[in-house]
């Protein structure tokens, strides 16, 4: 029998499937689109992300097709400098179109030696107490273990499952069109620049070869939201706000995307999980939504494939929707709150100002920056340390840097003192005896997500922690 069936070959799910394939899952990924979109709604990776790509030994990859900017103006758009002291080795954000990002992924999924099957749609699901049967559109049913719907916003899997997926509906809506403009990039900035002033919700990034993604807002919310707009309606709002539609031609892609801001009620039920946009939609603003599914498949691998495994201690699984859905209604508020910032009306137009200001302290502009970035989260892993439950940032070893011994996805204990043991959890957790100017604890257990469950020195306290992460002991 399959172990995991991943639905959905989206960012989520690819990253998904390589956790568990790390850890010698059986992994089936099933993605409804025959050939990819080559779409790109996300354009960028943020620091966590870009950390974790890192820590698996793809950021060679990413850096070779992607652009590092160090640019502010993600809180809300509010263009502040990126703050001077961000606690990581990659304080930028990675400007890379998703198309390619999900290229990397499904080479990485792929040597490790996943399956993934294109056109194939999930449409019908049951489950009992030993495995999941997954139905597809042309009939076929397949059985697993455990089921994982990465399947995007409009998730088959959230519905079938009846999983509740309360919040606000979509009330603002916004046009995207790739084009080509007829007009000098200058005369295109100096415009939009002046419409800005009272308009943020309309912009145009040059994305190169002479095209730019614009964004306007749209007359009202349509009634079909998944149908694209048309050309015409795209120029004529371009038109409505700029005065002109820049001689807009060529359209490469056209879109809407809305404030819809929903977290679904429990991300596990029985057999079957939810991650990624499957389980949180928000606006784009801020640019989270990719990231935030990369980063719930990155706690969810190693847990999930302890379990197939058979030596995740009791709750491990769980732990997943206790620390991840945290994370996201965090994200769901940060997104809401930047909407209203966004607004052209007279109060919320009053906040941003005042924000704006606030932000010229550089505390504050760090703290909505490691919020949107992600390296400010903090799983509840009750008192201790100000590391415990924090990812921990890479840093330079004698024999080179942390993050590379962490490619195998395994748990590590990075021991400054020479003096401790990890024998009986060999087989799961590395033992690096090393040291590292950039740390003062003496010893630290980092789970395989790179967040630590553990500083001390003492082995007793070592010894109650790790059955805790990594099941029991063997002999
Ligand atoms: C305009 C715009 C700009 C954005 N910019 C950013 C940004 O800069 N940064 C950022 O982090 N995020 C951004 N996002 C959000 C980001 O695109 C999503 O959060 C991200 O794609 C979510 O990944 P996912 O894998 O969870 O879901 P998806 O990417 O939606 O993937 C789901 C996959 O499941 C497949 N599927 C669906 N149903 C089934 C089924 N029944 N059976 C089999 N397969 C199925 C789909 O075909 C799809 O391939 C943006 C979004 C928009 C709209």
């Amino acid at each position: 029998m399959i172990d995991v069936i991943v639905v959905g070959g989206g960012p989520t799910g690819l990253m998904l499937a390589s956790e568990l394939r790390l850890h010698g899952v059986h992994v089936l990924v099933l993605e409804k689109e025959a050939e990819p979109t080559g779409q790109s709604r996300a354009l960028g990776m943020h620091v966590r992300s870009v950390e974790v790509m890192d820590q698996r030994g793809l950021l060679e990859r990413f850096l070779a097709l992607g652009e590092q900017f160090a640019v502010g103006g993600f809180f809300a758009g509010i263009a502040k400098p990126w703050p001077d002291r961000l606690d990581t080795a990659h304080s930028y954000v990675l400007a890379i179109p998703q198309s390619i990002t999900e290229r990397l992924l499904t080479e990485h999924a792929t040597e490790l030696g996943t399956e993934i099957r294109r056109g194939c749609e999930l449409v019908g699901l049951s489950q009992d107490e030993h495995e999941v049967t997954a139905e597809l559109a042309d009939g076929t049913q397949l059985r697993s273990r455990y089921l994982v719907g990465c399947d995007g916003g409009r998730s088959t899997v959230r519905k079938l499952l009846g999983v509740g997926f309360p919040g606000e509906p979509t009330r603002v809506e916004t046009l995207l069109g790739e084009v080509e403009v007829a007009v000098p990039p200058e005369t295109l900035a100096a415009v939009v620049a002046e419409v800005r002033k009272t308009h943020v919700r309309f912009g145009a990034m040059p994305l190169g070869d002479g095209v730019y993604r614009m964004i306007v807002p749209a007359d009202g919310v349509a009634e079909d939201r998944a149908a694209a707009p048309t050309f015409e309606e795209f120029r004529q709002r371009v038109r409505v706000f700029a005065g002109t539609d820049f001689g807009a031609h060529s359209p490469r892609w056209l879109s809407r995307f809305g404030d819809a801001t929903r977290l679904a009620e429990r991300y596990r039920t029985g057999r079957v999980l939810l991650a990624g946009d499957a389980a949180h939609i928000h606006p784009p603003t801020g640019g989270q939504g990719l990231n935030l599914g990369i980063q719930d498949a990155f706690n969810l691998g190693w847990k999930l494939a302890a379990e197939v495994r058979g030596w995740a201690p009791e709750g491990l699984l769980d732990s997943y929707h206790t620390e991840r859905h945290p994370v996201a209604t965090d994200v769901l508020d940060n997104t809401r709150a930047m909407t209203e910032l966004l607004s052209p009306e007279p109060g919320p137009r009053s906040v941003r100002r005042l924000v704006s200001e606030l932000m010229d302290f550089e505390d504050v502009n760090r703290y909505l920056i490691e919020k949107i970035t992600a390296i400010g989260v903090r799983y509840d892993l009750g008192e201790g340390h100000e590391l415990l439950g924090r990812r921990m940032r890479d840093v330079g070893l004698k024999r080179g840097r942390l993050y590379e011994l962490m490619h195998g996805g395994r748990g590590l204990l990075l021991d400054q003192t020479g003096r401790l043991s990890v024998a009986g959890w060999a087989d799961r957790v590395d033992h690096v005896v090393d040291v590292s100017e950039e740390l003062d604890v003496p010893a630290a257990l980092l789970r395989p997500d790179g967040h630590v469950a553990w500083v001390s020195e003492d082995q007793q306290d070592l010894l109650s922690q790790l059955p805790k992460w990594f099941g029991a002991a063997v002999s």
